[in-house]
């Protein structure tokens, strides 16, 4: 297998103004974490690289610039999973810590658990020396206008008659949050996905992105790694990260795999959504039934990038 990654920015419907903006960060993402894999370094390593890179664009729904909850707080979710040896490292609703995506993959590396969360996950991120920050230090005047019209969307939802459905649109959310998946020369898969989650969430709301086969997976033995975006109440349902590996393990490319999980996903739940995927082949998939999703990857120094 060829080593390659591909990142994602996010399933929504992002303004044509920021559009540039957001395939940029995702083209220096994919280009970061293929520094990793061309170095010889492992494709968790090279994953990890990509999703940070996007945590520290304020463009982008994870770390700095990350959404805010109802009650205007930052609330990080995160993982990073291996295919090797299924070993992984989650986060849910923590707070005052610089990195999601970095303390997950701390979890990864220590072993002990799988999943941590709130003031337990600060501890650990404490004990390991990550970079601690006050809680409203990652909180970007975009996301403050974010919720302030979520807000106004909300009243106004309010003062009309009962909704008919309570499914969200998808393409009615400025998203942005940020994956990766990659294979490295040794043939592993991995797969990183961090977030602010939903703008307006309640705290306390952990969503798909941690959780392991909804919004994150990757598997040796299937040959396939998967990271997702869209509204994780729905993702999570259908498992789709695990939906779309299960797919290449059945000998799907990862463009077939990509539109088969979303086709689940839209006829089970009716929600839409993007994901990226990696093959056996170590072709790459991207696809998403939202307007946009912006994506970069990297295959031999070549970028390709979309939105
Ligand atoms: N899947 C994320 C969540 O629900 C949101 C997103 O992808 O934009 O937390």
């Amino acid at each position: 297998v060829q080593s390659a990654i591909v990142v994602h920015g996010g399933a929504g419907a992002i303004e044509p103004a920021r559009e540039e903006a957001c395939r940029a960060g995702c083209r220096a993402a994919a280009a970061s974490g293929w520094q990793v894999l061309k170095a010889g370094g492992t494709a968790r390593a090279a994953a990890v690289a990509a999703v940070r890179t996007l945590e520290e664009n304020p463009e982008f729904n994870a770390g700095l610039g990350a959404c805010l909850t109802r009650t205007g707080s930052v609330e990080l979710d995160a993982a990073v999973m291996c295919g090797q040896r299924f070993s992984l490292g989650a986060v849910g609703a923590v707070v005052g810590v610089e990195s999601g995506i970095l303390l997950a993959d701390a979890i990864l590396e220590d072993g002990e658990h799988i999943f941590l969360c709130g003031e337990g996950a600060v501890a650990f991120a404490r004990e390991k020396g990550l970079t601690l920050c006050p809680p409203d230090a990652l909180i970007t005047p975009r996301a403050r206008n974010r919720l302030r019209k979520w807000m106004e969307k909300r009243e106004a939802r309010m003062s009309e008659p009962p909704p008919e459905s309570v499914t969200p649109d998808g393409d009615s959310l400025d998203r942005g949050t940020v994956g990766a998946v990659a294979v490295d020369a040794q043939g592993h898969y991995a797969a990183a996905t961090s977030t602010g989650g939903m703008v307006g969430k309640r705290p306390g709301r952990v969503g798909d992105t941690p959780l392991i086969g909804c919004g994150t997976y990757a598997d040796d033995r299937a040959g396939g790694a998967a990271s997702a975006t869209g509204h994780g109440e729905q993702i999570a349902r259908v498992l789709l990260c695990r939906t779309a590996v299960d797919y290449i393990a059945g000998g799907m490319t990862a463009a077939a795999a990509a539109r088969a999980s979303l086709d689940v996903l839209r006829n089970r739940t009716s929600a839409s959504a993007g994901i990226i995927l990696v093959d056996r082949e170590g072709r790459l998939g991207h696809h998403r039934t939202t307007k946009t999703m912006p994506w970069a990857s990297v295959v031999d120094d070549k970028v390709e990038d979309g939105v």
